[in-house]
């Protein structure tokens, strides 16, 4: 019972099959006490159901575009849980259209809104958390992908939204550390969920990485949820500013 005592946000549950949804698991497993968060009305009957066989009942709409709707989120936090021990930022997002063209003609508003709601957001709820966790220190940890550093076919302009958010993870790390908030990334293997469905060519990246990584395989979903875990616990109190990554061992491949 790593987490017990222990609560936390965590934000990007989608579906079952979200990165957010295995990470919320692991933290149930090991006792933490969890909250969550929606966007739009759309996904909130899916995130109450997955909240409610997670033992929880505490549920927040945000729309990370929106600095209202992050003020509300945090208010409404520190009213029915007084503090955070972590937060789970597993929220990317960018235009079908950008991840379908070549690269060079991704737009001045593709590019905006993938660097808005991919890397922006995680200053944006930190900035907020940060006084929920300053009393007793606390652990945040976004979700990144090996596109930040290699170029990946048709990843395009997340790839260097998240290029961004893994600049942001260490310059929030060094901002934040003082209040013993520590901040990191779980660099992730390609997993099939409803974002990775948007990006062109990724049964591709799927079937090809299983050649390559050193384990001969595709990283399982509860594997990034166990390394999160330990991240977000007291077993990773050290460690700070970091990319994790959880890839079978595909990115220290260089043939
Ligand atoms: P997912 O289940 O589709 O989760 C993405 C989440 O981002 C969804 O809950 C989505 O909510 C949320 N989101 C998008 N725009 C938002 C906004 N404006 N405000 C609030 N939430 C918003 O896909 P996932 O693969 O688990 O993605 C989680 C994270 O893991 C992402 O950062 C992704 O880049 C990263 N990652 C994924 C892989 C992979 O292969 N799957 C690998 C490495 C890293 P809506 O559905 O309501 O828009």
């Amino acid at each position: 019972m790593l987490m017990q005592g222990k609560q936390g946000l965590v934000c990007g549950v989608a579906n079952k099959r979200s990165i957010a949804h295995a990470i919320a698991k692991s933290l149930h497993r090991e006792g933490a006490k969890l909250a969550f968060t929606y966007q739009g009305d759309r996904l909130k009957k899916n995130v109450e159901e997955i909240a409610g066989e997670l033992g929880s009942k505490l549920l927040y709409n945000c729309d990370v575009t929106k600095d209202e709707d992050i003020k509300k989120l945090f208010e409404d936090v520190k009213k029915d849980l007084g503090h955070l021990d972590f937060l789970v930022h597993a929220i990317a997002f960018a235009n079908k259209d950008d991840l379908e063209k070549n690269f060079s003609t991704t737009s001045r508003e593709g590019f905006r809104v993938a660097h808005d709601i991919s890397a922006y957001s995680l200053i944006g709820v930190s900035r907020e958390a940060a006084p929920l966790m300053q009393a007793h220190g606390g652990s945040i940890v976004t979700l990144s992908y090996y596109g930040a550093e290699k170029v990946i076919p048709g990843y395009n302009v997340m790839g260097v939204a998240k290029a961004s958010l893994e600049a942001s993870v260490r310059y929030l790390a060094a901002d934040l550390g003082q209040h013993n908030i520590r901040v990191n990334a779980v660099s992730a293997g390609p997993i099939n969920t409803l974002a990775a469905r948007g990006i062109s060519g990724f049964t591709k990246i799927l079937d090809m990485t299983p050649q390559k990584a050193p384990l001969k395989r595709n990283v399982e979903v509860d594997e990034v949820g166990d390394a999160a875990l330990f991240m977000l616990s007291s077993l990773s109190r050290g460690i700070t500013g970091e990319v994790l990554y959880v890839d079978c061992g595909y990115n220290i491949v260089g043939m």
